[in-house]
């Protein structure tokens, strides 16, 4: 017997969960407020596996990558299930730990060799959105980020 709710985290409706999780919902999440964090596939697959909502939001990425042609963070690289991102950004809340998605963004083989260092990639990034979704995007110190480097 418990005193709560009488259903388990199992018997409540799972729509909430199976709901698409939309940067719209990412921008209220983090206030607005994120950090941007590149990820190589040793560190992402770090995280998969420590992380579920990641793990689904990538999932998610890739699932639909042909129906959504995602652009590259930097360019206007589409990406395929061919050439799927050489490298991920991963943009997360700062200073929100109950902030449960991430968003993630692919870069392309030629801007990971036009922007070689993560700084450079991630100010790269930012001004692309800066130019499209987000014109309002505003940097924190990089030293909030703290997602790992390249090899
Ligand atoms: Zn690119």
């Amino acid at each position: 017997m418990d005193g709560g709710s009488g259903l388990n985290r199992h018997q409540r409706p799972r729509a909430a969960r199976q709901r698409r999780y939309s940067i719209r919902d990412f921008h209220v999440d983090t206030a607005g407020v994120f950090s941007i964090g590149v990820l190589t596939s040793l560190n992402i697959t770090a995280l998969i596996l420590t992380n579920e909502g990641i793990a689904a939001t990538l999932i998610d990425w890739l699932a639909r990558i042909e129906q959504t042609r995602p652009l590259c963070a930097c360019c206007d690289f589409i990406f395929t299930r061919e050439v799927p991102p050489t490298l991920w950004l991963i943009a997360q809340a700062v200073g929100n730990p109950a902030a449960r998605g991430a968003m993630l963004m692919g870069a392309c083989e030629d801007c990971c060799v036009r922007y070689p260092t993560n700084g450079t990639l991630i100010a790269a990034a930012a001004e692309q959105l800066k130019r499209g979704a987000w014109p309002d995007l505003r940097l924190l110190d990089p030293a909030h980020f703290g997602a790992g480097g390249r090899a």
